[in-house]
């Protein structure tokens, strides 16, 4: 089936920036893009759609984000926008009420942030036994890096005043004793609540994953990423892919706890190649936690703190043993770095393990530094000497830029998300929204990345701010490149996938203030409509 798109800006992404009339999309692919004269001339029997003056660009790949927690989290009570304790509570109270959640079941609500809550801090049990005194409730902060559980949660899990803070990660204590208030930080310690109230949550994880998916495609993305996969994500995710629900590509990287190698050989057909539009994509590590959690790990103190920098996920040797065998078994290899002491260690340690792997920045490894917030210019110069990609979370300068102020001071703060300098230093530079942690909105990215305005309206950064165009290369041809997939996404070249996406303003001719306005009115999967705006 041939299909012809013109009467419209035709932004191709590719660095000549030419505009073609028309394009000509014939059995999914992109087969002619020129006059259109010749492109009726090329087709068979086409079919014609009139742009009517609206642009039509390659469809935006996510950076970095995970489409089985937007899943799963779209199961739970939104705790965004609270402003308070009594918030959460009286939103926690309604959800029960609203799923009637019983005996056997949970409470769980995602997306606080004490940050903006009036108390300045986060809940406690006592806080969240008011909503239930013997079922278990938990709520996970806006970063995912921490949560809390009230007392039944606590009990369940057999978290008492004897349980240990882990590598990496702690529960907090009432001051003066070991007994647990319900708080947990980063990965290990926050499992342990999150895998008791997981269990038992109804409902279709196939269904859900689905829904997730119309999410991303409405934002006119059509490869999305798993950017922390479980075995259980894994296979759910192949259910799906079985069944023929997907119809965005999704790239999975699984944690390195989660026994990748296993996974690799179990679902081989995914690996390197889609597989009915599910691959394996590699393995991810955490390094760090969250600098708006204040447990990134910087090389120097918070603001305000005498010593307090943060503190590492895992120690080095670790590190450089995951890469190591990413290396030799041939697959890419994703860190969660947000402190620049986090990117120094996944630098470091990727360094070392190439030098012991004997193998080169020619091997074209494509690692790749996620969310990249405080990364220095040094630091950068050396991921562009062996290869490292920076996928940057640029709507941290929005949503968190005035929180950044505050705990990392001017300097470091206005320095977060480096985006021109990594683009100045030739990097492969791209971007995510680390959904769920906030929306895949692209354009809300391509907005941050060019304006760099924080919530309050203060210009964070000036100096690294973006162009128009260099923020859409970073969510479309860079975006492909992390996932080797450079030669058939990113941008409309023949012989390239119709991975495309309709916008109602063309980004390059809208005032950069309005660029968040822009909306998206269709999606193409491969030639064929997969969201249009109604
Ligand atoms: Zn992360
Ligand atoms: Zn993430």
């Amino acid at each position: 089936m041939d299909k012809i798109y013109y009467n419209g800006d035709i932004l191709t992404m590719e660095d000549t920036r030419t505009e073609p009339e028309a394009v000509l999309i014939s059995d999914g692919f992109i087969a002619f893009t020129g006059s259109l004269k010749e492109a009726v001339r090329a087709a068979h029997q086409p079919e014609m759609t009139d742009l009517d003056g609206k642009t039509l660009m390659p469809a935006f790949i996510d950076g970095h984000s995970h489409i089985s927690l937007v899943a799963q989290f779209s199961q739970f009570a939104d705790l965004s926008g609270c402003e308070s304790f009594s918030d959460i509570k009286m939103r926690l109270a309604a959800f029960q009420k609203e799923k009637k959640i019983g005996e056997d079941g949970a409470v769980i609500g995602v997306g606080y942030d004490h940050n903006f809550l009036k108390e300045k801090r986060h809940p406690d049990k006592y806080i969240l036994d008011e909503v239930s005194d013997h079922i278990p409730v938990f709520v996970l902060h806006a970063s995912g890096h921490m949560g809390v559980g009230n007392s039944a949660l606590l009990k369940e899990a057999g978290i008492d005043a004897s349980a240990p803070d882990m590598e990496g990660s702690r529960f907090g204590r009432i001051p003066g004793s070991m007994e647990p208030d319900g708080y947990a930080e980063e990965t290990k310690a926050l499992n342990l609540l999150l895998a008791r109230v997981y269990a038992k949550i109804p409902g279709d994880p196939k269904a859900q994953i689905e829904k997730a998916q119309e999410l991303y495609l409405s934002h006119g993305i059509t490869t999305i990423q798993d950017g922390a996969a479980s075995g259980q994500d894994v296979e759910t995710l192949f259910e799906a892919a079985k069944e023929g629900l997907l119809k965005a590509d999704v790239v999975s990287y699984v944690l390195v706890g989660e026994e990748p190698e296993k996974l690799e050989q179990e679902y081989a057909e995914l690996k390197k190649a889609y597989w009915n539009h599910l691959k394996l994509g590699g393995r991810k590590v955490i390094l760090d936690g969250s600098p708006q959690g204040k447990t990134a790990w910087l090389s120097k103190p918070y603001a305000g703190e005498e010593e307090y920098r943060g503190y590492p996920a895992m120690e080095q040797e670790k590190v450089q043993t995951y890469i190591r065998n990413a290396i030799e078994n041939g697959v890419q290899i994703l860190a969660h770095c947000n402190g620049d002491a986090a990117a120094q260690q996944w630098i470091d340690s990727f360094e070392k393990a190439m030098e012991q792997c004997g193998v080169s920045k020619e091997d074209d490894l494509r690692p790749v530094m996620i969310h990249c917030q405080t990364v220095r210019k040094d630091q950068l110069l050396r991921m562009k000497n062996i290869g490292m990609i920076p996928s940057m979370f640029v709507d941290h300068v929005y949503y968190w830029g005035d929180i950044h102020l505050k705990n990392l001071g001017e300097e470091r703060a206005e320095a977060i998300s480096p985006a021109k300098s990594a683009f100045e230093q030739g990097l492969c530079v791209n971007f995510h929204q680390d959904s769920p942690v906030v929306p895949p909105d692209m354009l809300h990215t391509v907005w941050c990345a060019v304006n760099r305005e924080t919530r309050e309206g203060k210009i964070l950064g000036e100096e690294e701010r973006v162009d128009v165009f260099e923020a859409l290369k970073a969510v479309t041809i860079n975006g492909a490149y992390a996932y080797f997939e450079e030669d058939k996404k990113g941008s409309i070249t023949e012989g390239k996938l119709a991975d495309l996406v309709i916008l109602d303003r063309n980004p390059l001719k809208t005032p950069v203030s309005e660029l968040k306005d822009i909306k998206v009115t269709e999606t193409l999967k491969e030639g064929e409509t997969v969201y249009r705006k109604c």
